[in-house]
């Protein structure tokens, strides 16, 4: 990866080299990472420290696949994120990005997308509408019975998660970050923080501290979050085309979300792992280190009898695999990136609700400008809201569409 093309585009914004400040960055997942290397970027002398490693099987971040893709209902905020995060993965992710566009099928109501798109046409991205024949001539593989409404995001894709991680965090290395891997206790703070004592005994001394701990936020912070990350059981599961078959490659098939009862999304098979078919409907609550990663037959069977409506001809593919993930919601669905209340040298980052990924890069510009240079947070991320909000739907339905 170019890191001076990477530092180039972050030279953009107002936090000015900063070589003084030490800052400690524990969570090595996707916005620990990203939040790291920009700080180091900016001058700061960073230690990076995850228990389980960049992109570990427990966290977030640890699946093989995410979306991205920058329609996001009428929440301009993330669509402006987007367009920046497309910016910021370019230098970085080379093949571990893959352009495939992103299909949306609704089966009713389609007024997410469709407040959407002035914001996108405002941000120059182009999202075409398909008549259901259209479709049908385009993406035979799908049956598309029952839907009424059918657009098409041009420039949405996969990013390979845990890869991404590892990427990010070699990056922030190579460029003089210090990485450790060790656990970090439970904090209860109150006042600034003045040293990280870690599980193994020693310390790390910092000037600023940030957490971000993925869907453990919550149990590192009891009094602060209190309930206010909640870890839910996800299951994905990735089936095996035909052989020969390219029909569910990227190319011949596009990131696809299927707006029904339930909203069912999936991702073509980019690298060989298979189809992957995902319920977006929240789990139930999990616990992200004892909980069970196997996944049901329950989720099985459920997959294949929405494959045999939509894809009949994976209706009876094997299952090549299947991954047990927690998303890590917060109350709203919106991101969390904020000051402890009870001390201010320290930052809580998280609440990617299962939609963070993509917009990693940014969460890590927006957090080590508001450290480097005082830039204010939005106040949708602060965490004085959460007293307010009502619960969000699911990662593609905001409660403000
Ligand atoms: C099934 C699934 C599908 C998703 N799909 C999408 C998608 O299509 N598009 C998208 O944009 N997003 C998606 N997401 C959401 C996205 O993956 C997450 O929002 C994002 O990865 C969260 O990153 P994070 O860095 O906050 O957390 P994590 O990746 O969980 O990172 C937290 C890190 O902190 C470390 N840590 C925790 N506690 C401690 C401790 N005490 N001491 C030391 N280290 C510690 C962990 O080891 C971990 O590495 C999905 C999530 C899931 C689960």
């Amino acid at each position: 990866m170019a890191a001076g093309a990477l530092a180039r585009r972050t030279a953009r914004g107002d936090a000015r080299p900063h070589t003084k400040l030490r800052v400690a960055v524990v969570g090595a997942g996707a916005f620990g990472g990203w939040t790291a290397l920009h700080l180091r970027l900016l001058g700061a002398d960073v230690t990076l420290i995850d228990s389980g490693g960049p992109g570990n099987e427990l966290a977030s971040s640890g699946g093989r696949t995410r979306v991205i893709r920058a329609i996001y209902g009428s929440d301009r905020i993330y669509s402006e994120m987007v367009k920046r995060a497309f910016e910021l993965w370019k230098p970085v992710a080379g093949r571990f990005y893959v352009e495939t566009g992103a299909l949306w099928m609704h089966r009713g109501d389609d007024a997410y997308v469709r407040s959407a798109l002035p914001i996108l046409k405002d941000l120059g991205f182009i999202v075409d509408k398909f008549t259901v024949a259209e479709a049908a001539r385009r993406y035979p593989q799908i049956d598309f019975k029952g839907v009424k409404s059918i657009y098409f995001e041009r420039k949405a894709g996969v990013l390979s998660a845990r890869d991404l991680c590892g990427v990010v965090r070699d990056v922030f290395v190579k460029e003089g970050g210090a990485y450790r891997g060790a656990k970090v206790p439970p904090q209860n703070l109150r006042g600034p923080m003045k040293s990280l004592s870690l599980a193994d005994g020693s310390h790390v001394d910092a000037d600023v501290y940030v957490f971000a701990c993925g869907p453990w936020l919550g149990q590192l912070f009891r009094d602060v979050i209190d309930g206010s990350i909640r870890p839910t059981r996800q299951e994905v599961l990735y089936f095996r085309p035909p052989a020969g078959s390219d029909r569910y490659r990227p190319g011949k098939l596009p990131v696809w979300i299927d707006f029904g009862q339930r909203i069912v999304y999936g991702i073509p098979d980019v690298d060989g792992s298979g189809f992957k078919v995902a319920d977006d409907t929240r789990g139930e609550v999990f616990d992200p280190t004892t909980g069970k990663r196997v996944v049901s037959d329950e989720g099985v069977r459920r997959a294949r009898q929405f494959l045999s409506g939509r894809f009949p001809e994976l209706a009876k593919a094997p299952l090549a695999s299947g991954e047990v993930c927690a998303y890590e919601n917060s109350p709203d669905g919106n991101l969390i990136l904020d000051r402890h209340p009870a001390a201010r040298n320290v930052w809580l980052i998280g609440g990617g609700s299962g939609h963070g990924f993509k917009l990693s890069p940014v969460v890590g510009e927006m957090t080590a400008q508001a450290i480097l240079a005082g830039k204010e947070v939005p106040k949708t991320f602060r965490l004085d809201r959460l007293k307010k909000v009502e619960k969000r739907k699911t990662q593609f339905e905001s409660k403000k569409d």
